[in-house]
């Protein structure tokens, strides 16, 4: 699947597996720092989409676009001190949710509420109460506590593990949910995939360079911290926290890399649950699939064969004690944002301090604001939507979509590379794609969750199970086509290779990426390209693997395949030519799907506005012709500033380019962008050989 941005989350407490893309967001870990300037706020604030105070006009554009296009925007816009980098889309998320506090501040007031107001208002109540949650310390977490040290035979533990995935969040051992099945988009299967790791990448248990070995150590130092904050002497905290880093070590080992990740077949294994059995027989599969709400199933997708192997010999090579302490540490990092402060601090000082370079916690209510929006993003999403989204603006966004379709319909059928039988398959599934703008068709229904306006804690509990078991529900059922990935306040956007859909939440759509005061150039360059890089996704080296109906079959002829690879390769060429932080390059075979939508994207949208403008005569403004507005306007989504250390995660974790390389990386291969600045032969934004793909 592929998104506009990547998620600045360490993914850790991600719920769903699988499906749908990280929803953009801030830190992990969540917090109380008073910051007396924030107030909620009744209006988004307007800033233009393209904005010439962003410009850094010292730069020739032909030298380096993006500094160009963003120097002024990088000075005007440091770091807040929450926060891992700052971007554009980062600072809207950041208004957003600033909106969105005012609403729930409202709901959680409100008398004579709706049922929608009732629970986003009780939630965001109770998790603002942070004298209630810091005076129960760590008692939330003592059931859960008890439950492990009860489990004292290996047979009691292995059993366990099934009950503690249906009932409580976080990730042990491994992780199972339900997804569309890949050769058969129309039915629902269940899955059972690599996870129980505390790191945010296999890598980091693998790499042994001087900084890797460095974060290993502090964070076996968290672990034996937080199991000493849960009542452990510091000597057997010692002991057990180097068991959970061993057993984690192994599972790291047996997990595919992300680069391998990225190839459907290779996390393709569909078998029936006695497979499965031979796989890993310590576990009582049937009795597992029954406790998650699936009794009886017969078939699966064990997306990581070798890695349930490797489950099976921890779970019956490993010291009973060793086992017993992961389960206590994963307990315990996993609820540590909904218990007392020092929990959440110790949290949030290894994985956004340490892991990101971020000096401190987010305010709570944006901690609040946030987990709204994960656990009752539709109910939140409706009253957000209500406040900021037209039909005027949506039929103006279908239409940009419509508009970018055609384009990339006739760029198809021009092709001089492909076939004529592959560009039959093409087309069909290009006209295929649906699109879907602003939010649901029918919004989720929320009414069987239980939320309080006094317990926080059985609020995220009863909210991360009702979200397990909608996730379960899904088996044996037609699938939902019209089921969101991201939440409509959600400033991203996401393709979805098996629904063969484009999503564009309400959040996205907003100024300064979709600016409806302003002329076209800037928004066909800005929104105009987002939807070109979605549509792409559909034809990237992984989407294209997915036919017109969402099913993983090869529809493309041996020569059409080695073509486009070999367009491809001319894009990780050039793109493992830049640099990340200090000497880490881009890791192009992990960001080549990004890289090619960043491209093809930019360039339909070119196509499309030409078009949408061939009969009007555009004039140039504030000194830029219409379509160096174009490319300034596309240029400007892409303003960033980045901490270090959260570079360094990025380059391990994130599929998405760094925003100079998001930027220049396009313009270098369009001729378009060269004669719209004359730039000239020599200069930096000028390459000799052109990467093209569509
Ligand atoms: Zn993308």
């Amino acid at each position: 699947m592929g998104c506009r941005i990547s998620s600045l989350a360490s993914g850790l407490l991600a719920v769903a597996l699988a499906a749908g893309c990280p929803v953009a967001s801030a830190q992990s870990a969540t917090g109380a720092t008073p910051s007396p300037g924030a107030q909620p706020l009744d209006a988004i604030p307007y800033s233009p989409s393209l904005d010439l105070t962003d410009l850094d006009r010292s730069v020739d554009p032909c030298q380096d676009f993006y500094r160009f296009s963003c120097g002024g925007w990088q000075k005007n816009n440091p770091i807040p001190a929450d926060q891992a980098s700052w971007s554009v889309y980062a600072k809207l998320a950041n208004e957003n949710q600033q909106f969105l506090w005012g609403i729930l501040r409202d709901s959680a007031m409100a008398k004579d509420r709706t049922p929608v107001q009732q629970k986003i208002g009780d939630y965001f109540a109770a998790c603002m109460d942070t004298a209630a949650i810091d005076r129960l310390g760590f008692d939330p977490l003592k059931p859960g506590l008890a439950r492990a040290n009860e489990l004292t035979t290996r047979a009691k533990l292995i059993a366990a593990i099934a009950g503690i995935h249906h009932e409580l969040p976080g990730t042990y051992f491994f992780s199972s949910g339900t997804d569309q099945d890949a050769v058969d988009s129309n039915t629902m299967i269940a899955v059972v995939d690599a996870g129980g790791v505390g790191l945010p990448d296999r890598d980091y248990y693998l790499k042994t360079d001087a900084k890797s070995v460095q974060i290993r150590q502090q964070y076996v130092a968290y672990i034996v911290k937080l199991l000493g904050m849960i009542g452990e002497p510091e000597t057997s905290a010692k002991a057990d926290a180097d068991s959970v880093f061993r057993i984690e070590t192994a599972l790291a080992r047996a997990s595919l890399s992300r680069v391998d990740r990225r190839d459907p077949h290779k996390v393709y294994h569909k078998m029936t649950v006695a497979e499965l059995r031979g796989l890993d027989p310590a576990i009582d599969w049937p009795a597992y699939f029954a406790a998650q709400g699936a009794p009886g199933l017969q078939s699966l997708n064990v997306s990581q064969p070798e890695f349930m192997k490797a489950i099976q010999a921890e779970l019956t090579a490993e010291p009973l004690d060793a086992l017993r302490a992961y389960l206590r540490f994963h307990l315990a990092t996993a609820e540590a944002p909904s218990l007392a402060m020092p929990f959440q601090q110790a949290q949030f000082d290894f994985y956004s301090t340490t892991l990101r370079g971020v000096p401190s916690m987010p305010p709570r209510w944006k901690t609040c604001t946030r987990q709204v929006d994960r656990y009752l993003g539709e109910a939140l999403g409706q009253e957000f939507v209500r406040r900021t989204f037209s039909a005027g603006m949506k039929a103006e966004t279908q239409k940009m979509t419509e508009q970018i379709e055609t384009a990339m319909g006739e760029e198809i059928a021009g092709l001089d590379w492909m076939g004529p039988q592959t560009k039959q398959e093409a087309l069909r599934k290009l006209h295929a794609i649906r699109n879907k703008i602003g939010y649901p068709e029918t919004w989720r229904d929320y009414s069987a969750l239980t939320i309080k306006p006094d317990d926080y804690f059985g609020n995220v509990l009863r909210a991360s199970q009702f979200e397990d078991a909608r996730e379960w529900r899904k088996l044996g059922k037609p699938v939902d086509r019209n089921e969101w990935g991201m939440t409509p306040p959600t400033v991203n956007a996401y393709f979805n290779p098996q629904m063969n859909d484009i999503n564009f939440p309400a959040g996205v759509l907003q100024p300064p990426l979709y600016d409806s005061k302003l002329d076209d150039a800037p928004n066909y360059g800005n929104t105009g390209s987002t939807i070109g890089h979605e549509l792409t996704h559909a034809f990237d080296d992984e989407g294209r693997q997915f036919d017109a109906q969402g099913n993983l079959r090869d529809w493309w002829t041996d020569a059409d395949a080695k073509g486009f690879e070999d367009r491809i390769d001319c894009v990780r060429d050039q793109y493992a030519g830049y640099v990340i932080v200090d000497d880490i390059h881009i890791n192009s075979k992990l960001t080549s799907g990004e890289d090619v939508a960043d491209i093809g994207g930019t360039l339909l949208a070119y196509i499309a506005w030409k078009k949408e403008t061939e009969a009007a005569t555009l004039t140039s403004r504030d000194g830029f012709t219409p379509d160096q507005r174009y490319f300034i306007g596309m240029a400007q989504w892409a303003c960033e500033n980045n901490r270090p250390e959260n570079l360094r995660v990025n380059a391990l974790t994130n599929p998405h380019s760094p925003g100079f390389a998001r930027v220049n990386g396009v313009v270098v291969n369009m001729p378009e962008f060269q004669k719209a600045f004359a730039c000239k032969k020599g200069q930096a934004m000028v390459k000799e050989k052109v990467c093209r793909v569509w």
